[in-house]
């Protein structure tokens, strides 16, 4: 299914509690991420292609209509933009996540597709 330049594989890191971002993340790190309200459920994925640690903390604290915050994270590293692109199409096709209303935009200033979808 992958093709050969996927040599990235997800090995997230977490569960850890929303109020924990700034002990595990560092700053200014390319990465993608899972919020989740039970600590067990992927809701939401993303991406952050320059600061991972801000791009959870804003996003873990947007407010859902209708639903209960996020409780929990799980987040990874990547080297590069291209990298956390592969990465967040990865969870997004993996766990369908019931908050992501789109698939995941490539990199800014790319013109990457999907690796699973070829969207
Ligand atoms: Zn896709």
């Amino acid at each position: 299914m992958y093709n050969s330049q996927s040599t990235v594989g997800l090995q997230l890191l977490g569960a850890h509690s929303v109020h924990l971002i700034d002990y595990f993340v560092q700053p200014f790190r390319a990465g993608v991420y899972v919020l989740s309200r039970d600590g067990s459920t992927a809701h939401y994925i993303g991406r952050s292609d320059y600061d991972l640690r801000d791009r959870i903390k804003t996003s873990s604290q947007t407010q859902r209509r209708g639903r209960l915050p996020y409780t929990h994270f799980w987040y990874q590293y990547a080297n590069n933009a291209v990298e956390a692109y592969r990465l967040e199409c990865m969870l997004y096709h993996k766990y369908s996540p019931s908050d992501n209303d789109v698939h995941p935009a490539s990199p800014e200033g790319t013109n990457v597709s999907c690796h699973i979808c070829k969207k």
